[in-house]
């Protein structure tokens, strides 16, 4: 396929920043708030915003098993910052009755470099990415404690895990949809692409 169909999930958080995004990397994007539009998705990001509020809202819209078997499906999904805790197994310093999506094997802590007003951005090497570092923009990012041996450690800063890769779910702990540099999105196109066939 060349053109592929890519959902944002859009029960919460920057939303059109990344339906931007994936337009300029040549995806055909759209919003995804119910069951039948994630049907007639071949990939799905799931944004940077606040995961209680995501995973709440997911109950309420009746999408958390649709989600869930999105990804059991092996249909590709990235993840950032609030998107990334969504795709995490396991969580640190989140609520008891927060739900995610799960699909890669990892604990994820939430707001692990700090709060609102400690946000900040940094050149991140990511594999797989050419040309270069990769800014990245942390805001109440979370950070990857630990993975399982299945997954890829594709950046870090400071000595923490901020990139990863479990078959076709990607998540970074940085909002690239923010920096009009597309080249993470389109390494989740190639990933869809290749996916669908
Ligand atoms: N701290 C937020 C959360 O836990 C994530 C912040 C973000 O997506 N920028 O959901």
């Amino acid at each position: 396929m060349s053109t592929p169909t890519i959902g944002v999930l859009a029960l919460q958080g920057d939303v059109r920043e990344h339906l931007t995004a994936l337009a300029e990397a040549d995806a055909l994007a759209r919003p995804v708030r119910r069951p039948e539009e994630l049907d007639e998705v071949d990939g799905l990001v799931i944004p940077g915003g606040e995961s209680t509020t995501m995973s709440k809202l997911a109950v309420v819209f009746g999408m958390l098993e649709p989600l869930r078997a999105f990804v059991r499906a092996g249909k590709p999904v990235y993840g950032t910052c609030a998107g990334m805790i969504m795709v995490a197994d396991k969580l640190l310093d989140a609520r008891e009755d927060q739900e995610t999506f799960g699909g890669v094997d990892m604990i994820v802590r939430r707001n692990a470099f700090g709060r609102q007003n400690e946000s900040f951005e940094a050149a991140i090497d990511v594999a797989g990415i050419p040309g270069g570092p990769v800014e990245g923009v942390f805001i109440r990012a979370p950070w990857v404690e630990s993975v399982g041996g299945d997954v890829e450690v594709l950046a870090t800063y400071d000595g923490h895990t901020v990139a990863v890769r479990q078959g076709n779910v990607l998540a970074t702990s940085f909002h690239p949809e923010l920096t009009g540099d597309h080249r993470v999105h389109a390494l989740f196109v190639e990933m869809v692409r290749a996916a669908a066939g």
